[in-house]
């Protein structure tokens, strides 16, 4: 077995393996550059990867550490670019027939006073195809994992119980290591090679340790991040609707109507705050929940008037690779960057790599591209994260929790222009439908282009 070229590789060694190993050269086929993907990671990335290329009968395996999809509470609301994509991968229907069909308005409010201080009219595009999409991930986890499964069997496998745990390339495969859980008695060791793997694989990426180790250049705030859903009768009782965003330098955050189930006590809510008090326990930062809920919420509710039906806890962190190519081997979404949840950002740049990433390999595939599209993948991509992804999302998060907003919003650039458009529906129209400067049609690199 050749070494793997790139010096920055951790060491490790395929021989104790069994799996997939196959002849590379004698397995390509026709005039295919390249055979297969290693997908690393079963997250909104790795599986939409899988369904864009399996659409264009390009065979993947994703292999995914956990026993089944992620379930914790994160990402909710999906901007017009992602949407597209979803669309693009046959999967907006779905998507749309199990979201809620209002969500009229996102607005920005004063925790001090409850009062809204601007806002965007979505009522405008209510109609749109392109519209925002809203579902909870792991009902969008769902979705895509429904059709790996069912409708596009035979281009992708879906490994759970995966963990990913090593890499290495040389001049033609690469590889990856797993340690296979699923069984209680023995751990047992596989390994799989493919033309090119891609880390999927999320904040805590293994792919990019392998690449890097501990080197992910950003941010980690102090902040502490709380989740949670929510049902509590005084949203409906005090005509709250759609996304409100809070701002308090104590506790500011994002209180949005999410699901359509219904409960006695009104339908399903997500509150999701950053409480600004640092090194606290988790048990004691839920412990300031009730404070928390009584100063943000409508009618400043005590316990007793809401349920909370699930609780998670995050870091918040901004942070970039300083490559998301090394040779045969690529990071896409939280595996490469990561940016606070404010504004929406996280997910729909995952979305946006991958749509990239399968036109890159798609167009070398099919031959209408040279190998070196797949560079311009990784270079634009990143570039697009720390243009506009990086900043946006720390501005949308320091309007919240450090900023007169509140009191002086016209101050506030973005927030100006929202009230300039307020009442003029389509000039709302065409600022929530516009080409994003976080797009980028890779096509345009195809020959026939
Ligand atoms: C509270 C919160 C709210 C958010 N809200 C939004 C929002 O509204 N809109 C938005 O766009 N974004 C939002 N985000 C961000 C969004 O959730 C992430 O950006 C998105 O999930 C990234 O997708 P991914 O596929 O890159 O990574 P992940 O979703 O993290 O998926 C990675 C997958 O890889 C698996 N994995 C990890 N290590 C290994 C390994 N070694 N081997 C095999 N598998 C492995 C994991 O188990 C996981 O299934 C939010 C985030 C948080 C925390």
């Amino acid at each position: 077995m050749a070494q793997p070229t790139d010096a920055s590789f951790a060491n490790g060694t395929v021989n104790a393996s069994i799996g997939l190993h196959r002849g590379h050269t004698e397995q390509r086929q026709g005039a295919r550059p390249f055979e297969k993907v290693l997908i690393v990671g079963a997250g909104p990335a790795g599986l939409l990867l899988a369904v864009l290329l399996a659409r264009r009968g390009i065979p993947s395996t994703v292999l995914e550490a956990w026993d089944r999809v992620d379930e914790r509470l994160r990402a909710t609301q999906y901007g017009v670019p992602a949407t597209r994509i979803f669309r693009r991968a046959g999967i907006l229907d779905d998507i749309r027939s199990a979201s809620i069909t209002h969500f009229p308005y996102i607005c920005w409010r004063s925790v001090r006073t409850g009062d809204r201080v601007a806002g965007i009219d979505l009522s405008a595009v209510a109609d749109d195809p392109d519209r925002m999409t809203v579902l909870s991930l792991n009902q969008i986890l769902g979705i895509l994992l429904r059709h790996c499964q069912e409708k596009y069997h035979n281009y992708i496998t879906v490994l759970f119980n995966h963990k990913v745990i090593d890499i290495h390339q040389d001049q033609g495969k690469a590889w990856a290591t797993t340690e296979d859980v699923s069984s209680k008695e023995e751990t047992k060791t596989v390994t799989f090679e493919a033309d090119y793997i891609v880390g999927c694989d999320g904040g805590k990426s293994t792919v990019r340790q392998c690449l890097f180790q501990r080197d992910w250049p950003g941010e980690t705030f102090e902040s502490h991040l709380l989740v949670q859903n929510v049902f509590y009768k005084g949203f409906e009782d005090h005509g709250w609707e759609g996304g409100n965003y809070m701002i308090d330098p104590e506790f500011w955050g994002l209180v949005a109507k999410r699901g359509k189930a219904q409960g006695d006590d009104g339908p399903l809510w997500r509150v999701t705050y950053g409480d600004s008090a640092t090194n606290l326990s988790k048990e004691e930062y839920v412990r300031r929940r009730e404070v928390a809920f009584k100063k943000m919420l409508p009618g400043h509710p005590d316990p007793s008037q809401y349920r909370v039906t699930q609780t998670d806890q995050f870091s918040i962190h901004n942070r970039c690779v300083t490559k998301m190519r090394v040779g045969r081997i690529f990071l896409a979404g939280d595996a490469a960057h990561v940016c606070n949840p404010f504004g929406g950002y996280g997910c729909m740049a995952a979305v946006l790599d991958v749509g990239g990433l399968a036109d890159c390999l798609i167009g070398y595939y099919e031959g209408k591209a040279d190998e070196d599209i797949l560079d311009a993948y990784a270079n634009i991509r990143r570039q697009k994260f720390l243009d506009f992804v990086d900043r946006r999302s720390r501005k949308n998060m320091n309007r919240i929790r450090k900023s007169d907003a509140e009191s002086t919003p016209e101050f506030d650039p973005f927030l100006a222009l929202l009230k300039s458009m307020d009442g003029d529906r389509e000039k709302t129209k065409t600022f929530l439908l516009k080409v994003s400067s976080i797009e980028y049609d890779f096509t345009q690199h195809y020959r026939e282009a």
